[in-house]
């Protein structure tokens, strides 16, 4: 694999999820100004955006009319991030992972005329039962595995802003999960792994691409954009050249909110983002555009996660 590729994957957390999904929202700003947002992007770097849907989202018909007109577009493409965004979605029955995401993975279907080959957990949440799951629907990869120390604190930051906004069910959710140290059996480059969680040389149908978070070694921070946020741009900026000497391949991981802001929000219900209230949507665009900037100055060209995982699948 010669030729150097790289893809963003956008965790779609909309912000009808972050609200708890209440009966009245319909104006959900992460499709309705969050997609054009990142379009704009997308167009501007010739790069194109895999979108990791939560498919109870596509419930809404504004969001479900938003996503059709999208699908078809040669820089879309639109893979599966569950049916509910469970906090503890790896530690469930294996029934209840099947059907997280076989849910997401119809609605995205009805909706695209597309099934989806990809998948990331809620919050890296990733069991056997899952994996199983996904080679049980034809998946192609998989991006769960967050294989870092950071992790924790990660995690931790997460329950926390959940308890100061008094979202004590997810908090609870978060912490009672039994995961944590699955990712680090296994390396953080890209392998095939069986329904038994077992290492195999291909890919085939029953097995499945593993993607991990790129990062340069468990002890340090893996590379995706909110840790710009925490420790500067030029640390992200510090931390890709490294990566760019041993990976031709990789993915870049953001969120809606690295592109929303606090006016994107409706004041009638609370959410637990980080980085919404301080920083205009604007400002976190450029933020964006310097990294993208950043990544194709050292040749790396922008595709679709699965044109990358195919290459590894050689499909
Ligand atoms: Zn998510």
């Amino acid at each position: 694999m010669n030729k150097k590729l790289f893809s963003i994957n956008l965790n779609f957390d909309s912000l009808g999820e972050a609200y708890g999904w209440p009966n009245d929202f319909y104006e959900d700003n992460t499709f309705i100004k969050g997609i054009e947002r990142i379009l704009r992007l997308s167009e501007k770097f010739n790069t194109p955006i895999t979108f990791f849907l939560v498919g109870k989202d596509l419930e809404n018909k504004k969001n479900y009319d938003i996503i059709k007109s999208i699908s078809d577009n040669k820089n879309v493409e639109i893979a599966n991030h569950s049916y509910n965004h469970l906090f503890n979605f790896g530690s469930r029955s294996e029934q209840v992972i099947y059907d997280e995401i076989y849910r997401s993975h119809e609605l995205i279907y009805k909706c695209t005329g597309k099934e989806s080959k990809g998948f990331i957990s809620p919050t890296w949440s990733v069991s056997q039962n899952v994996i199983k799951s996904l080679i049980k629907l034809n998946y192609v990869y998989d991006t769960s595995f967050f294989k870092s120390i950071f992790l924790y604190p990660a995690i931790f930051k997460i329950v926390y802003s959940h308890i100061i906004k008094k979202k004590f069910y997810k908090a609870f959710q978060i912490i009672n999960r039994r995961d944590y140290l699955i990712p680090f059996k296994y390396e953080c480059r890209p392998f095939f792994i069986n329904s038994k969680m077992e290492k195999v040389t291909e890919f085939n149908n029953e097995s499945l691409l593993e993607m991990p978070m790129p990062l340069l070694n468990n002890f340090k921070p893996p590379i995706w954009h909110t840790a710009g946020y925490v420790f500067g741009w030029d640390y992200i900026r510090k931390n890709l050249k490294k990566l760019f000497e041993t990976h031709n391949t990789f993915f870049y991981l953001i969120h809606p909110a690295d592109f929303l802001d606090q006016n994107d929000l409706d004041k009638k219900y609370t959410l637990a983002l980080e980085r919404m209230d301080k920083i205009d949507y604007q400002t976190k665009i450029e933020n964006l555009e310097n990294i993208l900037q950043y990544i194709k100055s050292n040749d790396y060209h922008g595709t679709k996660l699965i044109d990358i995982a195919n290459l590894y699948c050689k499909k």
